[in-house]
């Protein structure tokens, strides 16, 4: 089962209102200026381990190479990757009515991580699951683990019917 995690507000945040990983070391801390969510990295890790792929969503342009980099050098593995310019050219399209800027299930993923609220009403009406995150949690990956694993578990019972 595939596991997306929007980027700003969600995997990097601001130090000043949330608890972060260290910087990475000079040089990196300059090209990679952003700062990662507490636990984000043990997060990705379990989550691979259990299974789920783990995808980043994201409508900013950052590129695939950029965000590859920055996640690799926190330890996490990436097994997709949807930006601003991907979502363009294959969600959007042709298409004249304008989509939502990110459509997770367009690309099979069944959990998607976001700080904006409005997403959650898109999953409804487009068939994905929202997790909404947005301030400082101490909880936040063990609550991650415990929805993925209702939405497996829903997914399975669906499959069965
Ligand atoms: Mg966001």
């Amino acid at each position: 089962m595939r596991v997306s995690f929007d980027l700003d507000e969600v995997i990097f945040v601001s130090p000043e209102d949330h608890k972060t990983e260290p910087p990475l070391r000079f040089p990196f801390n300059r090209i990679f200026r952003e700062r990662v969510r507490l636990g984000a990295p043990a997060l990705v890790k379990e989550l691979r381990s259990q299974g789920y792929e783990v995808w980043v969503y994201t409508s900013s342009y950052r590129s695939t190479r950029y965000i590859r980099r920055l996640f690799r050098l926190y330890g996490m593995r990436l097994d997709g990757i949807v930006n601003a310019q991907r979502h363009n050219r294959e969600v959007q399209g042709n298409r004249t009515e304008p989509m939502p800027t990110k459509m997770p299930s367009h690309y099979r993923i069944s959990l998607h991580i976001d700080d904006e609220s409005v997403f959650a009403a898109y999953g409804k009406e487009y068939g994905f699951d929202v997790f909404p995150l947005k301030a400082q949690d101490d909880d936040w990956a063990e609550k991650v683990i415990v929805r993925a694993r209702q939405v497996r578990e829903r997914q399975k019972l669906t499959l069965k019917m």
